[in-house]
């Protein structure tokens, strides 16, 4: 229930980040007075961006200033994801939340007469699943071993990169018919599959994932304690067998925290590495959450946040992004 308001609640600040950055745009390329202010979280939806501004950074020791906020959201999700697991995407990402929703109305619509819970095949789930790590390896071949420093600094101040936000915003408010069908296909599919998305195709995800492999955070379940009822594995948001597990080390766990809460024997499901003493449950998304803060907080003190993108050079580059979307 937690986890639902956190997401909710993120829900919605996603959407007014959107509003607010929609009514700067329109004022920007209207050419009028700029009262509307950039929301920088949006550059949180530019993880390439991000990506090639952190390999930058760690080769030149050169913050991104077009972008700042992206990089520090970039990191914020990685070492969030080594201290806790995949919190963003199971507590702050709008598209986990959208998904979680779907799942809802599914159960509550197509699948209510649904007794037990029925899971995808283990060879279906492992070769969808290896879709969002191919998509992985092409980002990453394509930045971290294609792109030299040089290639990474045109790009950053090339057009195309200053206006990377206003592309996103026209991706969706011009929708294409052939978009709109591939996101509706999608919709689709995550009612007859819990979160298709964040489970098979979303790149970022598999990049926190492999990081939060490293975690020696856990859920650890107590053999012993068991009553094999199972209500873990029916719990989870992304089908892992969690009834049949010592310890739950998949890059798949989201650390959600479900598994725990729906167990019905206290102690038998915990978190930390097996044998050692581990964290309180609760402890790791607030580990987690209270990551993403801090990193954000010391961003925004040291002015590693707000872009230094002049106004008429973003008038420029918005106005560029639309002729070519609307000529
Ligand atoms: S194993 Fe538990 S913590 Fe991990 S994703 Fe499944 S329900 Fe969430
Ligand atoms: S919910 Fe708890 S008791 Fe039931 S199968 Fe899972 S770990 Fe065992």
């Amino acid at each position: 229930m937690l986890r639902a308001l956190v997401q909710a609640a993120y829900v919605l600040f996603f959407a007014l980040v959107g509003f607010e950055f929609h009514a700067f745009y329109a004022q920007i390329v209207s050419g009028g007075a700029v009262t509307a202010h950039r929301p920088p979280a949006v550059e949180g939806f530019l993880p390439i961006g991000a990506l090639m501004s952190l390999k930058y950074w760690i080769l030149t020791g050169d913050y991104d200033r077009i972008h700042p906020a992206g990089l520090a959201i970039l990191v914020a999700a990685l070492v969030s994801a080594f201290l806790a697991r995949k919190v963003l995407c199971s507590w702050v990402c709008p598209i986990g939340g959208i998904s979680r929703a779907l799942e809802w109305a599914a159960k509550k619509t197509l699948w209510r007469r649904r007794k037990e819970e029925v899971l995808l095949p283990a060879w279906a789930d492992r070769a969808l699943t290896s879709l969002k790590y191919l998509l992985l390896a092409f980002f990453l071949y394509a930045v971290a071993l294609k792109m030299d420093t040089a290639a990474i600094l045109a790009f950053r101040q090339g057009a195309y990169n200053h206006a990377a936000d206003a592309k996103m915003l026209l991706f969706f408010t011009g929708m294409s018919a052939a978009t709109a069908a591939t996101l509706a296909v999608l919709v689709l599919l995550s009612f007859a599959v819990k979160n298709f998305w964040c489970r098979y195709l979303c790149p970022y995800g598999a990049l926190l994932g492999l990081v939060s492999w490293m975690s020696p955070q856990r859920v650890v379940r107590d053999g012993a304690a068991c009553i094999d009822c199972r209500a873990c594995t029916r719990a989870c948001p992304v089908e892992i067998r969690v009834h049949g597990k010592s310890s739950v080390r998949t890059p798949e766990c989201t650390g959600c925290m479900s598994c725990v809460g729906a167990c019905p024997v206290e102690g038998c499901l915990t978190v930390g590495r097996r044998g050692k003493a581990g964290w309180s449950p609760y402890l790791l998304p607030l580990v987690g959450l209270g990551t993403i803060f801090l990193v954000w907080g010391i961003a925004r003190l040291t002015g590693h946040w707000h872009s230094q993108v002049p106004l008429d050079r973003l008038t420029d580059a918005y106005r560029e992004a639309r002729e070519l979307v609307h000529p």
